[in-house]
């Protein structure tokens, strides 16, 4: 089986990816590597930083490789918080504290339209390619469900009436911002022969 490179240790999203790409790619974490680099994500656009990632284990490693970098993008906070969606809630930051905070800044807010867009860069047979999936919806008032990880107890995909962590992996997938990106870089792959 090929073997590529996923610049991730992130569990929840190797695991929807590996559900994604199936038999066809040995999809290989950055601990897998033993890379254990702390890489910089810098660039001021997603694309930026996904692209930062990429060429770091292509350079430094070897392997052919893609890298991932989302955000989400909340109208009531022009955009924000964007490419900052990590570190939202300041240095020290987790998913619970990040949550907290977006669900404090929109306390009162009637415009809760948002959407995650996520930039997949491939580095494949020494081209780089990049791909991008975007999910519109709304940021709920409070937290529902347990699935998922990172802002998925407040997001509301448009034409649902549940959060991302109240949705089967299957059915976040099939509609989330990974998931199309991932689907796009899938169907790359395919027409360029390498599945
Ligand atoms: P990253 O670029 O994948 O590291 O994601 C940036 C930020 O967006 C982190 O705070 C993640 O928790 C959050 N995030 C990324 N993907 C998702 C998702 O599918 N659901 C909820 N939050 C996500």
């Amino acid at each position: 089986m090929k073997e590529i490179v996923f610049a991730t240790n992130n569990a929840h999203k190797l695991q929807e990816v590996r559900q994604i790409v199936g038999d066809s790619y040995k999809v290989l974490s950055l601990s897998d590597i033993d890379c254990h680099d702390d890489i910089p994500e810098t660039a001021d656009t997603l694309q930026g930083n996904a692209l930062i990632k990429a060429r770091w284990v292509k350079e430094k490693y070897g392997y052919d490789c893609f890298a991932d970098d989302t955000g989400l993008m909340v109208d009531a906070l022009d955009g924000g918080p964007g490419v900052h969606t990590a570190r939202y809630a300041g240095p020290d930051c987790d998913p619970q504290k990040n949550v907290d905070k977006m669900l404090r800044e929109l306390d009162g807010i009637a415009d809760r339209n948002a959407h995650f867009s996520t930039v997949i860069v491939l580095i494949l047979n020494g081209e780089e390619h990049a791909f991008e999936g975007r999910v519109d919806g709304r940021i709920a008032t409070s937290r529902s469900g347990s699935a998922g990880f990172g802002y998925d107890p407040i997001f509301i995909p448009q034409g649902y009436e549940v959060t991302f962590a109240e949705m089967s992996a299957d059915d976040k997938n099939a509609i989330s911002h990974r998931g199309r990106a991932m689907q796009k870089l899938i169907d790359h792959l395919r027409q360029s022969q390498s599945i």
